[in-house]
């Protein structure tokens, strides 16, 4: 029989006292502090910045609260995982299951407000964010900074629009394309499929979003997308780009992952390599034992029943969080790839495009196996261990873990910035334009206001002074001209 706990409390607690009551004060030392090894006190100092988990399906779909401290078997990221592992910020995916057809954006306005709704229930412990600074701020606080990335082209319905509602909403990156090719991008996940309509890359319009996005400073995504797509996005695009979930495909030969040429022209574009952890994607020999065709089917055949079962009554499809447990499951035959398998993919990365090239895209919560020893975001600290055991010294790794995605970021809004500065400048009035105006006699009135709302981008010289005169230009619109030259 054990005795009742609250006795056992108090004798401990005597013979504490006692133990220090027979300690002489000037005796009594600091018991030695146990020494930090190299490696933690660099994870620890990090701002770590992860740019993909799959988390907002499962606080939508299964009512998920990030304080509830999950198994690992359930989930890679809540509070507690996220303290342990010194997560800083993550971009949490909204991505939108091409089942959704005819609701995509719906879907998507869903599962961006789940994020959200967890900001808002937790705002002591996490903050939205929107820019490299926000996030930096976040740090400085000690909060977890959530950010968001459209996963899917799709989800914008071929509406320019819409795209730039999403960046109202807060969104910030975007993958081109999810596994399925949509009406202006292709993706890597069908472009073997001769049933699915390509585009050689992508269309005009689907140039036009890659322009728009670096336009709004929403970050062009290229994970997942084909190898001509990936190409011609970065013809395109004027800021850099990242992979937010994508490895090395000279190391693990999947169309979903990069090849060292592709890695280059990234490195060349000053964007980012983020590693995807999942163990298809970093191990060769487990891609070849989980892409066995007959396996494949097997698991797929599971899906497809379950789906059928469990059919929701208002005809809206079955949910990846609803069927995950199948794939799970299935996965679970084959053995996980060593830690270091993941390790390789980022040396080589930082080995071909160099270090300021490759981050961390975990891919949480949206595959179905990790690597020994990588459960959940609570053993990223293991990531820097080893790296640092790989001759990684504390500045490189810190780039890895956070420092490299920040700085492209910072160099999206840049450009941003310059490029909207660059379109007002165009909207800005010429001498020949307010000439016109004059001849044509609008108003005194209406030119005061464009001139004050466009500005104008000559100056106003003795010539120009007279020949507005003869167009009998009043003396207040000179005036406003004079004031209002753009720089
Ligand atoms: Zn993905």
């Amino acid at each position: 029989m054990k005795p009742p706990r609250s006795l056992v409390c108090l004798l401990l607690l005597s013979s504490l006292a006692l133990a220090q009551h027979k300690t002489p004060a000037h005796k009594k030392r600091a018991a030695p502090a146990k020494a930090v090894p190299a490696w933690e006190a660099i994870h620890q100092s990090a701002l770590i910045i992860d740019t993909h988990a799959d988390t907002p399906q499962r606080f939508l779909d299964e009512n998920f609260d990030l304080s509830q401290n999950t198994p690992v078997t359930d989930g890679h990221i809540d509070f507690d995982k996220i303290k342990k592992g010194n997560l800083g910020a993550e971009f949490f995916s909204i991505w939108v299951e091409p089942e959704f057809k005819g609701r995509y954006a719906a879907r998507a306005m869903d599962l961006i407000d789940s994020v959200y709704q967890q900001a808002a229930r937790h705002p002591e412990q996490m903050t939205m964010a929107f820019t490299a600074e926000d996030i930096v701020r976040a740090h400085g606080q000690h909060k977890f900074a959530a950010l968001m990335g459209i996963e899917g082209g799709h989800a914008i319905e071929n509406d320019i629009r819409l795209l730039r509602d999403f960046y109202r909403l807060g969104v910030r990156y975007m993958t081109l394309t999810w596994s399925n090719t949509n009406d202006w991008a292709d993706s890597s996940g069908d472009i073997q499929d001769p049933k699915v309509k390509h585009h050689n890359g992508m269309t005009d319009f689907g140039k036009d979003v890659v322009r728009e996005m670096n336009r709004l400073g929403m970050i062009v995504d290229i994970s997942h997308v084909s190898d001509a797509t990936f190409y011609q996005a970065l013809l395109v695009s004027q800021a850099p780009v990242i992979a937010s979930h994508s490895s090395s495909r000279d190391l693990t030969n999947h169309p979903r992952n990069m090849t060292d040429d592709m890695l280059r022209a990234v490195a060349r574009n000053n964007g980012v390599v983020m590693v995807n952890y999942y163990s298809a994607f970093v191990d060769e020999d487990y891609r070849k034992a989980a892409y066995d065709p007959e396996k494949m089917k097997q698991r797929d055949a599971q899906v497809e029943a379950f789906k059928k079962q469990h059919a929701h009554a208002d005809g809206s499809p079955v949910t990846y969080a609803e069927y995950a447990f199948i794939e799970k499951k299935w996965a679970e035959q084959f053995p996980r790839p060593p830690l270091k398998s993941l390790i390789d993919h980022i040396d080589h990365i930082a080995k071909v495009a160099g270090v300021e090239h490759v981050g961390l895209g975990s891919d949480f919560d949206g595959v179905t196996s990790l690597p020994q020893g990588i459960d959940s975001a609570a053993d990223l600290p293991k990531i820097s261990e080893a790296l640092y055991q790989r001759g990684y010294n504390a500045e490189n790794i810190q780039k890895i873990l956070g420092g490299n995605v920040l700085r492209a970021m910072r160099d999206v809004e840049a450009t941003a910035h310059r490029l909207q500065a660059e379109r007002k400048e165009a909207d800005t009035l010429s001498f020949e334009e307010l000439e016109l105006m004059v001849g044509n006699r609008v108003t005194t009135e209406h030119l005061l206001d464009v001139i004050r709302e466009h500005g104008v981008n000559f100056d106003l010289t003795p010539d120009r002074r007279t020949r507005l005169k003869a167009e009998k230009a009043d003396d207040m619109v000179l005036d406003a001209i004079g004031k209002a030259k753009k720089r």
